[in-house]
């Protein structure tokens, strides 16, 4: 190939996404607890719907998402008009990097935060500007402190991931208020409906016009393989994010299939009331035998161990037991280990397993 032909600038730095582990060399039917799924898989309700999609797969798609935005609006209490939907929250995060960075812009996100955000960041040729965190938990002193006048997005996740921690409405209120009049906080709500009581930044979005939440399918609603996820902010700037968003990016299955699992909130009541018991239980059974973590309010703990050996030590022992769990030396914390809550009865394999491994130490 001819030394001329280049990507733009940016692309070349990106290292390539890894996404949980599933499978481990010589084990079958291993238990994956990688990738924060949902145990329970979706709704019965958007099973079926999924089922009865394939009675119009040769009918284009709603360019408009109509169905699927008045049905999250209903349920959350939105306006329609400012609902926009997208291939995971992934798309929406792209969406928001093409139409508000690019070159000679700074896109911030927190020292542990998701690689999505730099990579979206680096693709559209954009700086990633990485922030400082305070014992596992968002700083939002260092995110103001860390903007600038080339500052255009702030992507924080709140519950946080791989830590589990989050802030509350007076810090997100703070940070809102304290960034540069160009810029737009992104809170991204992946795990937000494991959280009791919270709005996902809401009220925020109302009250000012630089806030965006986005929210996705792929967590407490157990449809990760779907790939639906959503935006909601200022009419503004959703107005912006459709103009570059695909005319067909949902089909009619998973925008149907998404519909009956919004719909569906007993559902999600039921998941959340689960999780919640068994990250407690979990938790606790790990710290009784030396293996702390953060309290996570989302689906999953984030194990600490005493140095990355033993967390790599601890990582190969579960395997052996069948057991996949996640490794985030990527996300700068290679003493820790990232456990999804699964059901009770996986719970309880975990808790056995790494007090096993405890042991023979
Ligand atoms: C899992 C996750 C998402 C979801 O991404 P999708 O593209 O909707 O599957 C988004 N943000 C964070 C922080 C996540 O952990």
């Amino acid at each position: 190939m001819s030394d001329a032909i280049r990507p733009q600038p940016g692309i070349l730095d990106i290292a390539l996404y890894e996404g949980g582990k599933s499978h481990v060399a010589g084990i079958q039917n291993a238990l994956k607890l990688s990738s924060n799924e949902n145990p329970f898989g979706p709704s019965p309700k958007a099973k079926e719907a999924f089922l009865r999609s394939v009675h119009t797969l040769h009918r284009y798609p709603s360019t408009d998402h109509a169905g699927l935005r008045h049905a999250i609006a209903e349920v959350h209490g939105l306006d329609p008009t400012r609902v926009i939907c997208g291939v995971g929250s992934d798309e929406i995060i792209t969406f928001l990097c093409q139409a508000y960075a690019g070159p000679h812009t700074d896109v911030v996100f927190t020292e542990h935060g998701f690689l999505m955000y730099r990579i979206s960041a680096l693709a559209v040729g954009a700086n990633p500007v990485e922030v400082p965190e305070r014992e596992r938990t968002t700083d939002v002193d260092a995110i103001l402190a860390a903007c600038t006048p080339h500052t255009r997005l702030v992507f924080l996740a709140n519950p946080n991931t791989p830590t589990g921690t989050m802030i509350g409405q007076a810090d997100l209120a703070r940070l809102a208020a304290g960034l540069p009049a160009q810029a737009i906080l992104v809170l991204d709500g992946a795990y937000a409906e494991y959280v009791p009581g919270y709005d996902a930044g809401l009220a925020l979005i109302e009250e000012r016009g630089n806030v965006v939440m986005t929210r996705t399918f792929s967590k407490i609603y157990g449809l990760g393989g779907l790939r639906v996820g959503w935006g909601y902010g200022p009419k503004a700037i959703i107005d912006v994010l459709n103009r570059i968003r695909g005319p067909f990016n949902l089909s009619t299955t998973q925008l149907e299939t998404a519909e009956a699992a919004v719909r569906d909130q007993d559902h999600i009541a039921r998941c959340r009331a689960d999780n919640a018991r068994w990250r407690i239980w979990l938790a606790e059974a790990l710290a009784e035998i030396g293996v702390p973590s953060d309290t996570s309010m989302a689906n999953f703990i984030l194990a600490r161990f005493s140095d990355t050996e033993e967390a790599e030590a601890c990582d190969l022992h579960l395997q052996t037991q069948g057991l996949i769990v996640r490794r985030v030396a990527g996300y700068k914390l290679p003493h820790c280990l990232r456990i999804t809550i699964g059901d009770e009865a996986s719970c309880r394999r975990v808790a056995h397993a790494i007090s096993q491994f405890k042991r023979m130490r």
